[in-house]
């Protein structure tokens, strides 16, 4: 088996040689061409899934290489005070806002999910019935597509500015982080399934999947990978001086009870559970591997019709959930992440050519700390359940003489009235708010509940007043959204989350280097929905369709 393997790694890493040598005299003759363009013949955004704005200074001593991170910090542009101005501040808004520069009132992305006012049902952001899984026998995992995605995207833009004649892929582990990314006219998203330990799409991108990918997934990399279990990369005094304790009891076990610590073994999951290696480093490597086999088999970056490809690392986000921002995981899964981009960065300068690609580096999200450890440092904040409240709102109804049922869903923070019941029942949309909102408004967790419909007039500052009526989505939003206090995190008593409008989810990394980048820093306050318009200045051509935000002229040369 291990012989098996040994020898399909080098014949693949033989066809990528031959691939790279094939490339390599098409480059020089671009390198000449290239030198008077400003357009990069090639883009590549990097979404990091979960990632405060913070890590890249904090783990910056610790970074090996100034290939990495630092690479962006020694070259490019770093821009320091980027926020997120919508709520909620989740994977899938925050994949649609990077590409379409656009808002969930906008783009239709209300949340990872939500119950949908028209159909009458709850929806997942990348749902889409009408397709079918390719790459795997599991029929539900590939039923996806970006149909709920109601604006362009970036590579939607790349595309009509070329007669579609640019290539434009997403790879991440995640459905939404690949697919959302990659747009409505991409020529593939793919990702990861976790039931087989493949990567796989949809039928609404081709029939089959590409011969490259199912010759990645017959390399069996997350067995490989789980081969070498979970070490750290720098002694143990390194993270003990650096992180909280490397066990504690609000930390979640993904690894199983009994593994509370480093090292952590992996071995046993071979060919039992690919779910696992999502909450490793090696997630991320699965998606590297596969992002080179895109450019090198698609021939990304090879001609002067500037391609995208957009790649999200997941694994950070399973990581922090789990372990939070303070652990040695989260730590270790960053010094790693910082390898494999020196790697990725490598790559792209050998096959695609130094100054000819341009990329970008932001996060979905942020996250906030688990909140046992807010509370042991005297830090504001808990935990709060809103799975809890669907029951505990309806038995205040039905003790007020009402119906339970008044309340179609809660998620993400959002309430959902069950308007057809009130019609018959004869309640006011008013009476319904003031019973559910002076309920809610007595609990210690919650701040406030904002009417949606009317959150332009709530009592709060302008600016977060604004990120409420940016996330609010006329046919996909609830009838009241709950802003919690300061530290309150909806979940479980270990592991930590992430969704509010505080600075600990809102705040995020953003950095560029390459084609058409200078080399400078930032502070001004910036958005996440600026980065959209500044790609597309970049290269000359129409911003997203539904793009509000400024393109961020300080970093272009
Ligand atoms: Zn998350």
């Amino acid at each position: 088996m291990r012989y098996t393997l040994f020898i399909c790694l080098s014949l693949f890493s033989m066809a990528v040689y031959a691939q790279n040598k094939n490339t390599s005299k098409a480059m020089k003759v671009n390198d000449s061409k290239s030198s008077t363009e400003h357009k990069p013949k090639l883009v590549v955004g990097i979404v990091v899934d979960q990632m405060r704005w913070d890590y890249v200074n904090r783990f910056k001593p610790f970074f090996k290489s100034s290939a990495g991170f630092q690479r962006f910090i020694n070259e490019g542009a770093t821009v320091d005070n980027t926020l997120i101005p919508y709520l909620p501040t989740v994977t899938a808004c925050g994949h649609a806002c990077v590409y379409t520069g656009s808002v969930p009132a906008l783009h239709g992305i209300a949340g990872n999910e939500w119950y949908d006012n028209v159909k009458q049902k709850k929806v997942y952001c990348v749902d889409d019935p009408n397709v079918q899984t390719i790459g795997s026998s599991n029929n539900t995992a590939g039923q996806m597509s970006p149909m709920n995605v109601w604006t362009t995207t970036i590579g939607d833009e790349f595309k009509l500015a070329s007669n579609f004649k640019s290539k434009v892929f997403g790879i991440s582990l995640k459905d939404r982080g690949a697919i959302i990314p990659a747009g409505h006219s991409a020529n593939g998203a793919f990702w990861y399934d976790s039931k087989t330990g493949n990567f796989i799409s949809s039928t609404y991108y081709a029939k089959s999947l590409p011969t490259w990918v199912s010759n990645y997934n017959n390399l069996h990399r997350p067995d490989s990978l789980y081969n070498l279990n979970w070490n750290l990369s720098l002694p143990a005094s390194v993270y003990e001086a650096n992180c909280d304790l490397d066990e504690n009891t609000y930390e979640s076990t993904p690894f199983g009870k009994e593994a509370k610590h480093f090292p952590y073994t992996l071995k046993s999951f071979i060919a039992k559970d690919y779910g696992k290696i999502s909450t490793t480093p090696y997630g991320n490597s699965l998606v590297e591997e596969l992002a080179k086999q895109a450019i090198v088999n698609e021939a990304m970056g090879n001609d002067d019709i500037t391609d995208l490809l957009a790649v999200s690392f997941s694994s950070p986000d399973y990581i922090g959930h789990s372990f939070g921002p303070n652990s040695w995981e989260t730590m270790d899964g960053y010094i790693k992440l910082d390898e494999i981009l020196a790697d990725f960065f490598t790559f792209l300068d050998k096959q695609v050519g130094k100054n000819n690609y341009t990329v970008f580096l932001t996060a979905d999200h942020a996250v906030a700390n688990i909140p046992a450890f807010n509370i042991k440092h005297q830090i504001p904040g808990g935990l709060s359940s809103e799975g809890a409240l669907k029951n505990e709102i309806g038995a205040m109804l039905t003790a007020k003489g009402f119906n339970a049922n008044l309340i179609n869903y809660i998620g993400e923070g959002n309430i959902y009235f069950n308007h057809s019941l009130m019609d018959s029942m004869k309640i006011s949309q008013d009476k319904l708010i003031d019973l559910v909102s002076s309920y809610l408004e007595k609990k210690p967790d919650v701040l406030q509940v904002v009417e949606t419909r009317h959150a332009a007039s709530a009592s709060m500052p302008a600016s977060l007043r604004e990120r409420i009526v940016n996330g609010y989505n006329v046919q996909r939003s609830g009838d009241l959204v709950i802003i919690n206090k300061s530290g309150y995190v909806d979940g479980f008593p270990t592991g930590t989350s992430h969704g509010t409008l505080y600075n600990y989810d809102a705040h995020i990394p953003l950095l560029f280097f390459g084609k058409g980048i200078k080399k400078t820093t930032v502070k001004r306050e910036t958005y996440m929905t600026d980065i959209a318009p500044t790609i597309t200045t970049l290269l000359g051509i129409q911003m997203p369709s539904g793009s509000i935000g400024k393109p961020i002229i300080e970093i272009l040369e």
